[in-house]
């Protein structure tokens, strides 16, 4: 299948000498024990669960420069871990070695208002940080459905609902501190809005899924949270209808907050699993967000869409508690899908079309899946174009499963024709190694250039995002 390529380890890699390195320097805090190490690698969907040799917890930065010179010294793999939420096998260890959970490293170091910025260690996780920031009439917006780290997130430049209008983390780190495959630290950007100032390298370690540094300091972007914000729900005949309401609604520039699509089989999951009642149709989630008269006149244009396509619109909530129970809802689809499908695994395909070639995507998609017979939720941040299809099969059921993995290449390759990414924001880790080379061609040699200098002797995170040079057979 596309997803198994053969990854090549290093020989002279020298496990036990990082280990009793390690334990002098962590004591407890360097754990051998097996269920921790498969925690570590183990990932929400049936990725395998590749463990490291041992699990070491960090808690400040001149540790993590130590821990990387040990494994450097003994040549042996560092896998960075913030809440192993990620989606394509990033933190499993392929070729063992050591998983540096950061998770410790949680502190909200400064926050300052007055820049709309704040600086915080990698473990912090998002909801952590927008409680903390509550009452200060900030928050910060990127939203992944589960409670990642910050770290994780800046590594996977990860996105979510509201993507659409405040950008990706690529548009929200301003600065960065790493630390290098040598153990140097560095620190890239600053806190201006802007700077022209040589290479962008705090651009280059968003996404880099910690395969160039290990990041352990973030300076954020934040946002004023919007006078007024009210969601909404509408449904729609069949989902051609509804991706044609949604490219209307970003092709006129209509302000939209967030803008999310389930199909009717996730309605019916979600309606199960977060106690709704709503039709079992194709539905937009929406949200409008800015002050009282001019949303009200946008929901206004935004029904008239609704209705040109066929749709019915809901009703709308501005209430806080109603609208987080919309969203909640909606960031449980993973969950809903996971419990309508008991005793089964999962995986989830990612990809992001321009927004013109949306609805043709996702109805050829459809299609797909029932021309071979495949069931499953179809959901999606589609005011950026991007949507997940996430299917299942009983753990043991290769060939179910080798069904699946041939659907979700089919579905690369529909979005590569279209000028569309593999990925729109779970990234490549293990999973997606096999559509590097179709999409990136050439460039592909300019990404193992820089990996070859930043970390010479393949100790960060091996054996993801690049895939194997020599081996790129499929397998
Ligand atoms: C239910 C559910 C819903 C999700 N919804 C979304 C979504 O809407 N949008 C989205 O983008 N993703 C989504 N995800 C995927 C996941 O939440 C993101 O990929 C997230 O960014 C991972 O963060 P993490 O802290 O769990 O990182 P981990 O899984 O621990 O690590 C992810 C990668 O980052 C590296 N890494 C972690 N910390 C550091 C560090 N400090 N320095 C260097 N490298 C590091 C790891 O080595 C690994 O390669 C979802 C996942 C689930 C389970």
């Amino acid at each position: 299948m596309a997803r198994a390529l053969k990854i090549t380890c290093r020989k002279d890699m020298d496990v036990s000498a990082a280990i009793e390195r390690l334990t002098s320097l962590l004591g407890e805090r360097l754990s051998l024990a097996e269920a921790v190490r498969i925690q570590h690698a183990d990932d929400p969907t049936w990725n395998p669960a590749l463990p490291p040799d041992a699990v070491a917890f960090a808690e400040s930065e001149a540790e993590v420069a130590e821990i990387v010179r040990i494994c450097a010294d003994c040549r042996v793999p560092l896998i960075p871990y913030g809440a192993g939420t990620s989606l394509e096998g990033h933190i499993a260890a392929p070729c063992g070695g050591i998983s540096l959970d950061l998770s410790r490293m949680n502190a909200i170091l400064e926050v300052r208002p007055e820049d709309l910025d704040c600086r915080v260690q990698p473990g912090v996780t998002r909801r952590q940080l927008n409680s903390y920031l509550r009452d200060t009439g900030l928050f910060f917006p990127i939203d992944p459905g589960a409670d990642a780290t910050i770290g994780g997130m800046v590594s996977t430049r990860a996105s979510g609902t509201n993507a659409v209008r405040y950008g990706t983390m690529a548009e929200n780190v301003k600065a960065l501190r790493v630390v290098l495959a040598n153990g140097e630290i560095i620190h890239t950007g600053s806190r201006a809005r802007k700077s022209a100032s040589g290479y962008d390298l705090t651009r280059l370690f968003v996404g880099a899924e910690g395969t160039l540094g290990i990041i352990t300091e973030i300076t954020l972007k934040l946002h004023g949270i919007p006078e007024t914000v009210i969601a909404g729900i509408c449904n729609f005949p069949d989902i051609g209808a509804a991706c044609e309401a949604v490219i209307e609604t970003i092709q006129i520039d209509l302000p939209v907050a967030r803008i999310e699509l389930l199909d009717a089989a996730t309605i019916a999951m979600v309606n199960a699993y977060s106690d709704l009642d709503l039709p079992e149709r194709p539905t937009l989630f929406v949200e409008f967000a800015g002050t009282g008269t001019a949303i009200h006149e946008q929901i206004e244009i935004f029904t008239g869409i609704v209705q040109d396509h066929g749709g019915v619109p809901g009703t709308w909530a501005e209430r806080e508690e109603d609208r987080r129970r919309l969203w909640r809802a909606r960031h449980d689809v993973f969950w809903a899908a996971k419990s309508a499908n008991p005793g089964m695994v999962a995986m989830t395909t990612d990809v992001c079309v321009p927004i013109s070639r949306l609805a043709e995507c996702v109805t050829e998609t459809q299609k797909d899946m029932r021309a071979h017979d495949l069931s499953g939720a179809i959901v999606g941040h589609v005011g950026d174009g991007n949507f997940h299809v996430i299917l299942f099969a009983p753990p043991n059921d290769d060939v179910q499963k080798e069904r699946i993995e041939a659907f979700a290449e089919r579905l690369v390759e529909r979005a590569l024709a279209m000028d569309g990414t593999a990925t729109g924001e779970h990234g490549i880790g293990m999973g997606k190694l096999a559509y590097m080379e179709k999409e990136h061609g050439r460039a592909l040699h300019a990404m193992r250039a820089i990996k070859q200098a930043l970390d010479p002797l393949n100790i960060l995170n091996p054996g993801k995002v690049l895939p194997p040079e020599t081996s790129l057979h499929k397998g």
